[in-house]
């Protein structure tokens, strides 16, 4: 009898951790991620939103071209010194020539490489109606990689970055970042 109910206990037990597991099985517990980006919420410059992490810092700067002012908005998260989020409002000068703009995606990715930048992998992205480009870019002999985003809407230019140390790459907050980026005016 005594044998009869240890066997009873000890099935209601294994039901029990069965249970247990399939309960966390369906709700995975996360486990914290390469980048360490916690806290995101959705901010906007001008009328172009993302999901960032922690709060980001935002700063204007002006510079003078033949063509008028050029404006870069930025909103920033250094999540680390080996992990960086950013979105950008770059504004063309009003005297800036349509082709001028339409070689911006082109001036883009050169900006962005610099003297020791590859290209590893370029696509054509949309945002809503709006042309993009998506590169994949080493800097650093390979140390760092930079994952971008980059849309031409009428007189701006938006663009969503992460830069990253080669062993801080989380894939997950890199696409969950660049897959928010929203337009108002869409
Ligand atoms: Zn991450």
């Amino acid at each position: 009898m005594r044998d009869q109910a240890l066997s009873v206990l000890l099935i209601w037990v294994f039901c029990l951790c069965v249970c247990c597991d399939r309960a966390q099985g369906g709700e995975p517990l996360r486990s914290p991620c390469l980048c360490g980006a916690t806290n995101w919420s959705r901010v906007s410059a001008g009328g172009f939103s993302a999901l960032m992490p922690m709060r980001p810092n935002s700063s204007v700067k002006t510079n003078h071209t033949e063509a008028g002012p050029a404006v870069v908005r930025t909103l920033k998260t250094q999540v680390s010194s080996a992990v960086t989020f950013a979105i950008l409002h770059h504004s063309f000068p009003a005297n800036s020539l349509e082709t001028d703009r339409g070689q911006s995606f082109v001036r883009g990715l050169k900006a962005t490489l610099g003297a020791d930048g590859r290209l590893r992998s370029e696509s054509v992205v949309r945002l809503g109606r709006y042309p993009g480009r998506q590169w994949r870019i080493e800097k650093s002999q390979g140390q760092t990689i930079i994952t971008m985003r980059s849309y031409v809407v009428g007189d701006t230019l938006y663009q969503a970055v992460c830069v990253m140390a080669k062993d801080k790459v989380c894939q997950r907050h890199v696409a969950e970042f660049l897959d928010s980026c929203r337009l108002r005016i869409q």
